[in-house]
């Protein structure tokens, strides 16, 4: 039997969030992005406004503001976009247990099992773009299809707040002519290669030799070649089935390449203060930190530095993030994609007592984790007190699975 699944994606999710908060910034070009540190910074999300400046998400605040001098930038909020996205994921939890969430503001769910009660896919999707929106004020775009892949194409077809269908008769006359770079997991380098072998779009993907694209690419060749298919078989995750998380990382891969200290610092504080962030609300410390650099060649570095005791503080991760950058890379040399993970975690609970031991500065650092989480819940209640949203990556080390 074919089955029904939906991918939901929340429009200019972070962005969307803080004009929830103040409608005010709706009538503005806005952008959530920048940190207290740098005055560049990086934007993170836009609203529609913004949008028709053609500001792009992971540029800096520096290129934004050219294109657009009155530009409101609005710090990000990340406790608040946890807040939000587990209020939305909530909802979808009313219509299947088969919810996977692929970052803060998208998930698929699997309603296959769920149409006797609640109608077909299109019907759902319907219901639940109406729900989201008249329980929270966000919108989100939703594909309903066979498979995750088509599904996901779905939501990205068309948006804000709107249903695509692709269905196993009408799949090819849409899917077919789109770029092969809105394909899933097919990222700059995949789609320059691809080009340079001639495939532009998911149809002649489609129509490809299969044992080329495995030679050029290998396993992922195949993968590729499923994919274009709509033969990818990848079952939804089930709510229950929870998997240890052993890293938290974000990466971002940049509008314009960075170049020079102030522009690494805004990149590698954006991501830290997201990882943090996420740690703390997961109660997780992590005792590695983990950069990884691309260059726009695409070659990589990978560094780690082992802490002198688990944190999930944002200065702590922000501080051992730049010190590594410092130390490997050559600052005037361009940056294009950059991550930074905590790995090695470790319970908050575990930590204190060890500590305690043989710590001497244990009460300080108690102090500045109480202060963080503390200005978590502040944000939480009164979030509209200020800024920024968009394309950072999560993941979560040995969690995701391909779909
Ligand atoms: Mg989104």
């Amino acid at each position: 039997m074919d089955r029904t699944i939906l991918h939901c994606d929340c429009n200019a999710f972070y962005a969307s969030v803080e004009c929830v908060l103040n409608p005010e910034l709706k009538k503005v070009p806005m952008a959530v992005g920048g940190d207290e540190e740098s005055r560049h910074g990086i934007i993170l999300a836009k609203n529609e406004l913004a949008k028709k400046y053609n500001i792009q998400t992971a540029e800096t605040i520096w290129q934004a503001k050219k294109k657009c001098p009155d530009l409101v930038i609005v710090r990000p909020h990340h406790d608040l976009y946890y807040k939000y996205s587990k209020q939305v994921m909530d909802i979808y939890k009313r219509y299947t247990d088969y919810v996977e969430s692929f970052g803060p503001d998208e998930a698929w769910l699997d309603v296959t099992g769920s149409k006797r009660l609640f109608g077909d896919g299109v019907k759902i999707a319907n219901e639940l773009r109406r729900i989201v929106r008249e329980e929270t004020g966000l919108t989100i775009s939703v594909g309903v299809s066979f498979c995750k892949v088509f599904a996901k194409l779905g939501s990205d077809y068309k948006k804000p707040d709107a249903t695509t269908v692709f269905s196993k008769s009408n799949w090819k006359q849409f899917i077919y002519p789109l770029s092969v770079r809105d394909l899933l997991f097919v990222g700059k380098k995949t789609g320059d290669e691809l080009e340079r072998l001639g495939v532009k779009t998911i149809g002649q993907l489609a129509k490809y030799d299969e044992h080329i694209l495995v030679r050029h690419f290998g396993k992922a060749g195949n993968m590729l070649y499923r994919y274009a298919n709509g033969l990818d078989s990848e079952p939804v995750k089930s709510i229950y089935e929870k998997e240890k998380v052993k890293s938290v990382g974000n990466s971002m891969t940049f509008r314009q390449d960075l170049v020079g200290e102030e522009d690494v610092r805004s990149g590698i504080y954006a991501l830290s203060d997201s990882v943090a962030a996420r740690l703390r609300r997961k109660n997780m410390k992590c005792t590695t930190v983990q950069i990884l650099i691309k260059d726009p060649q695409f070659k990589s570095i990978s560094r780690q530095k082992k802490l002198e005791k688990p944190t999930y503080v944002s200065r702590d991760i922000r501080n051992a993030a730049m010190e590594l950058v410092k130390k490997s890379w050559n600052l005037k040399l361009p940056i294009r994609m950059m991550s930074v993970t905590g790995t090695n975690l470790v319970g908050e609970n575990d930590v204190y007592e060890q500590m305690s031991l043989i710590e001497d500065n244990t009460e300080n650092t108690k102090k500045v984790e109480q202060f963080e989480k503390t200005v978590d819940n502040l944000k939480n209640r009164f979030g509209n007190v200020v800024s920024l949203g968009g394309s950072i990556k999560k993941y979560e080390g040995s969690i995701r699975k391909r779909p």
